[in-house]
């Protein structure tokens, strides 16, 4: 007799039950992303460093059919001597630069501290690989009720990306996005190696949209188009992809940015 037969039915419920019922598809201000509607583009700078610099971004990213600009003005660094971000005018910024652009506006929010300042002018909120496993500010943003775009931690399991998912809805979140930006291997020719099984089981198996960041799984510009056309193929929902209207006057990231010629042709190309 097998030992699960006498189980009663509620020891062996699912882990993420909300993960499980989700709906199939997140609006983030009116744009749909997840199953059935057209691959979202999301581009923009790493990080925010100026009004101008923001400006050119949103319209750089609008120009290669984007529908939502990122770009941190919080950033969470591996190093404390790299630059960390210009803090709160940043979120001004470029608010008014997605605002002139006609772009949502989704961007990092790496404490409690500045948590109330980024839901009240994001349309979604960006959870970085490194604060993946960070619970308490996982339930704080899950309680703003914002749409959420949760990156995979670069050590992080399938299983654990969707207990942070499942943090982020039991608290209240109003929908979650998963983001594969890559996982650290053995590999050291790329920064971090592009997991696409990931990606294929998370659309065969769950619910959740699924869209793929290629600029951080990469970190180098000329993998970007490839990687982004392997994505799309494999069912990916979107990509987050970094632009910068300048790339070697990046403040951060600037050696995995599109220049803006790269961009607007694999936007053609991509979403055009
Ligand atoms: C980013 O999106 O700029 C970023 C820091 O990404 P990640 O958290 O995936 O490293
Ligand atoms: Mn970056």
């Amino acid at each position: 007799m097998s030992l699960l037969e006498n189980l009663p039915a509620e020891r062996v419920t699912s882990p993420h039950p909300l993960v499980d019922t989700a709906g199939r598809v997140v609006d983030i201000s009116g744009i749909p992303i997840g199953e059935g509607a057209p691959p979202a583009l999301i581009a923009g700078p790493c990080a925010v460093e100026s009004a101008a610099q923001i400006d050119q971004a949103a319209r750089l990213a609008a120009a290669g059919g984007a529908r939502l600009l990122r770009g941190g003005a919080y950033k969470p660094r591996t190093s404390p001597y790299s630059f960390q971000g210009v803090g709160a005018r940043g979120l001004g910024w470029m608010r008014r630069a997605a605002d002139r652009h006609g772009l949502a506006m989704v961007t990092e929010a790496l404490t409690d501290k500045e948590l109330p300042a980024v839901a009240e002018l994001a349309d979604m909120i960006q959870v970085g690989s490194r604060t993946m496993h960070a619970y308490g500010l996982l339930k704080e943003i899950g309680k703003t009720g914002k749409p959420v775009l949760l990156k995979r931690g670069f050590s992080a399991t399938i299983e654990e990306w969707l207990l942070a998912a499942e943090y982020l809805l039991q608290a209240g979140a109003a929908g979650v996005v998963l983001c594969e930006r890559g996982i650290r291997t053995f590999e050291t020719q790329t920064r971090n190696t592009l997991d696409l099984c990931a990606v294929a089981h998370l659309l065969e198996h769950h619910r959740l949209p699924v869209i793929v960041d290629p600029s951080h799984a990469a970190g180098r510009p000329e993998l970007v188009a490839r990687l982004s056309r392997a994505s799309l193929a494999a069912g990916a929902h979107g990509l987050m992809i970094e632009i910068h209207p300048d790339p070697e006057r990046a403040l951060s990231d600037g050696d995995q940015a599109l220049t803006p010629e790269r961009y607007l042709a694999l936007g053609q190309e991509l979403v055009g």
